[in-house]
């Protein structure tokens, strides 16, 4: 049975080109000059000063942190149902991650929620906008401003996505992304920082590598990781930016055909195709199951993998996870909404190289497996 994987990429434009370029010239560390290049384009795309890729997008959050000087005992806002990568950038450096709830159709954090958990020990808010919708980026900046705080914009998932007319990756002092294969644009593994802070650019370039002195080479007055980002991978960047305007079309295209395909299902809660800031982007196409379906997106997925469709569950909450637990870090707290999310949310085939037709065969496999479900729970 054909399988259809729950991401493929399109790499049919001037990757290879590009990439034949590096292994000609001999350029292929961090050194070459696609990466550069790579950095300028990506941060000009989004109106920022200066780019510096990294070697993912979980890389890109941890410097920003670094950068921005969060450390022990600091307190960082930011939504409950969320990647890993938010939480553990905080934590890594003794900071607190503070939890929000989610909007249970938006799937972002709850903005409205944001001023109660502000203390005198917060330091930053985490804008994090998740599968496709931008988070509501103007209430969380009026309160970054009211309160003196940081705001760190983890836009890894919005490539060519804007929030009433500007840039998603424009907003806050710094902001982030991946090249994960899932998202729009991909270099394999990969991430950046933009921002317009001279400083903290530089701050950012030396974060990423090892912390060399300027004036001495190999002698460091502090640490941090090797999170250098190869000419290898700028070229596959620079080839697929190239293509945003379309991968971003084709994004939505798809989201187009699911919705048209899968509304009026009883038991399913599509994406929302827009809000009053955004068209939605489809960073993958989520779907939610609502109170008519009595079972969790784990058996969705088993029986989705059995029809041939490739499928993925939500994301898993940070007061969730065994590691925080286990230390007690979010005793006793509960988000219903982010809970509710991460156990009945899940997404299927979104990749670039999707055809009408497979779109076709997933549409036909999630009927029955919803008919199927339904049919049980009553
Ligand atoms: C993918 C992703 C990341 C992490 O990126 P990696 O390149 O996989 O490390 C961070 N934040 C969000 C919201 C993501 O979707």
């Amino acid at each position: 049975m054909d399988f259809i994987p729950v991401n493929e990429p399109l790499l049919n434009g001037n990757e290879k080109k590009y990439l034949c370029e590096c292994i000609d010239t001999g350029w292929i560390s961090s050194e070459g000059p696609f990466v550069k290049e790579f950095e300028q384009k990506m941060s000009v795309s989004v109106d920022r000063k200066y780019g510096i890729a990294v070697s993912n997008g979980t890389a890109a959050l941890e410097v920003a942190v670094q950068a921005l000087g969060i450390g022990k005992g600091d307190e960082v806002i930011m939504p409950a149902f969320t990647i890993i990568s938010c939480a553990m950038a905080v934590t890594k450096v003794g900071a607190v991650p503070v939890l929000v709830d989610s909007d249970l159709y938006t799937w972002n954090m709850n903005v409205d929620e944001i001023e109660s958990k502000i203390t005198l020990r917060t330091k930053a808010i985490m804008l994090v906008h998740l599968y496709g919708l931008p988070a509501e980026a103007d209430g969380i900046l009026a309160l970054a401003e009211k309160y003196n705080l940081k705001v760190i914009e983890d836009a890894a998932e919005m490539h060519g996505q804007t929030y009433n007319g500007k840039p998603c990756g424009s907003f806050g002092d710094i902001s982030t992304f991946s090249f994960y294969p899932n998202k729009h644009i991909t270099t394999g593994e990969g991430g950046m920082l933009v921002t317009d802070d001279e400083e903290l650019a530089e701050r950012c370039r030396m974060l990423r590598n090892l912390c060399f002195r300027k004036d001495v080479r190999y002698v460091h007055d502090e640490i941090s990781d090797n999170y250098r980002f190869t000419n290898l991978q700028a070229a596959v960047g620079l080839a697929q930016l190239e293509r945003l305007e379309e991968f971003v079309k084709r994004k939505r295209a798809m989201g187009k055909y699911y919705t048209e395909h899968l509304k009026g299902i009883e038991g399913l809660l599509l994406p929302i195709e827009k809000t009053d800031y955004a068209d939605n982007i489809y960073w993958v196409y989520g779907i939610v199951l609502d109170e008519n379906i009595q079972t969790d997106n784990r058996r969705v997925q088993n029986l989705l993998a059995k029809e041939g469709i490739g499928s993925r569950t939500f994301f898993w909450c940070m007061h969730e996870q065994p590691v925080y637990r286990n230390s007690g870090v979010f005793s006793g707290q509960r988000y219903p909404n982010a809970e509710y999310l991460a156990r009945k949310g899940f997404y299927i085939p979104s990749g670039l190289s999707l055809t009408e037709g497979q779109m076709e065969k997933v549409t036909a496999g999630v009927k029955k497996v919803v008919a199927e479900l339904k049919n049980e729970s009553r």
